[in-house]
């Protein structure tokens, strides 16, 4: 039977291989003030990749991404701009 574990076994599951020169996830900051969409992609990614600023900005932590597409599939349309890491990098799931 497979049982899904703890948050921090799940985690444990995760590695990342970071790539430190360029982000997959860009937020054009005026649709994201304009619609609102920064606080709704802070409550909804799962890696809390998304930051409102006090300046009202959003900031992004990339490298934490789980590469799960909900913020793609969730902002309004033309807020964020992802696409997967380049090759090599981003994040691996490893079972058991
Ligand atoms: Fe967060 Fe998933 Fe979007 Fe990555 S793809 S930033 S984990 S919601």
């Amino acid at each position: 039977m497979l049982t899904l574990g703890t948050i921090p076994e799940r985690l444990d599951r995760v590695s990342f291989t970071h790539d430190d020169e360029v982000s997959h996830i860009e937020v054009d900051q005026d649709a994201a003030r304009k619609t609102g969409a920064g606080a709704l992609l802070e409550r909804i990614c799962p890696a809390h990749v998304y930051r409102v600023k006090p300046d009202g900005t959003v900031g992004i932590e990339y490298a934490a991404c789980l590469e799960c597409g909900t913020c793609l599939a969730i902002a309004p349309p033309g807020v964020v701009r992802w696409r997967y890491p380049r090759g090599g990098f981003g994040v691996a799931f490893r079972e058991g």
